[in-house]
């Protein structure tokens, strides 16, 4: 089925005028900007950002191989979660379909722009069914949201499975890949130009260790961009976070060592956790987190939090009853929690 935008925008966003703000009608250079109501001292912070961000942009299209216009960047990967929906789902209408257990964001923004959203449910390894999820979708589904790797699973989602929901969902697939610099397979990001359907999201809170900045980015056509800039809010991307977030790019060794180590030592603690004296089964993972059943999920959680080490406690979603997930910390964080959950076990 062929996907046609148009078909599935918001009539009224395919209608409005976006708004145009005074950086947006004159972007060169001059000796006197009277044109913004800003305060004239103070530089530079007294003056509006760039609402397109191209430095950084480019800068992003370099280091990811796309061009600046395949790029849009939001107040973190959740921005762009909750404008999709905007963009495209009639409220009271229109559907989402995710899977579960998953990141919540969707569903929260879903919620909040009242948009039905329609979970299916993964199976024991937490593996994608492209059948099962189609068969879900309906003439009112506007956005598949996936993850990959999964949160809180920490698995990939089959690859086969996601080009086949790409291929025969005729809206928009969200493939979020906020943990994929963890991960030991390539990003969806290679097939934008094949696939006209695709979004791809990543993120500098993870691997690049910038969550307080709020840099979300999304992948996909110029034609989905185009939407999402048409709706964002004009300065979504505040100045200190484009100049912290030009700083962290150029740190990108950096990134790959805290990620070798976070790798490292994501496989050092699965192979704790699996020996005795814990003897827990812990599922692969391939992002910067385990997903560990502990069987009494609820007396783990507490007593670490009596430890002053706090995890997720995962116990009451969906196909993870007993389990916690733990984020990788420092080498010297997990020894120490390491022997906290020893000392528990007694
Ligand atoms: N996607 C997934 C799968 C996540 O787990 C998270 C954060 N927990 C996000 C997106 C949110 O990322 P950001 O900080 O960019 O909003």
């Amino acid at each position: 089925m062929a996907f046609k935008l148009k078909e599935i925008i918001r009539p009224n966003v395919a209608a409005m005028k976006p708004y145009s703000s005074a950086r947006n009608e004159f972007q060169g250079e001059a000796s006197i900007f009277l044109d913004a109501n800003e305060n004239p001292w103070n530089l530079p912070y007294n003056r509006y950002p760039d609402p397109l961000q191209r430095e950084l942009k480019e800068r992003i299209s370099t280091l990811k191989d796309i061009a600046p216009e395949h790029i849009f960047l939001g107040n973190g990967s959740d921005e762009p979660i909750d404008l999709l929906i905007r963009a495209f789902c009639e409220p009271g209408q229109d559907h989402i379909v995710t899977i579960t257990p998953s990141y919540g964001m969707y569903e929260v923004a879903a919620d909040t722009n009242n948009v039905k959203c329609v979970k299916v449910l993964l199976d024991n390894d937490f593996d994608l069914n492209a059948e099962a999820l189609l068969e879900a979708v309906d003439a009112q589904t506007k956005l598949v949201y996936l993850c990959s790797p999964n949160n809180p699973s920490g698995n990939l989602l089959n690859r086969e499975e996601i080009y086949k929901v790409l291929k025969y969902f005729p809206g928009i697939v969200v493939v979020d890949e906020a943990y994929i610099d963890f991960a030991s397979a390539p990003s969806f990001l290679t097939h934008l130009l094949s696939f006209p359907n695709l979004v791809v999201l990543q993120t500098l809170s993870k691997a690049w260790g910038a969550a307080a900045i709020r840099l979300g980015m999304a992948f996909a056509s110029e034609e989905i961009i185009g939407v999402l800039n048409k709706i964002k809010y004009p300065y979504n991307i505040n100045q200190l976070t484009q100049e912290y977030a030009l700083r962290v790019l150029s740190e990108a060794e950096q990134m790959q060592r805290q990620v070798k180590c976070i790798v490292e030592e994501r496989e050092r603690l699965a192979g704790l956790f699996r020996q005795p004296p814990f003897s827990y089964k812990v599922y692969p993972s391939e992002a910067n987190f385990l997903l560990v059943e502990v069987g009494d999920a609820d007396g783990m959680y507490s007593g670490l939090i009596r430890e002053g080490v706090v995890v997720r406690n995962r116990n009451r979603i969906a196909l993870c009853s007993g389990c916690l997930r733990i984020t990788i910390g420092t080498p010297e964080e997990n020894d120490r929690l390491i022997t906290k959950m020893k000392g528990l076990l007694r």
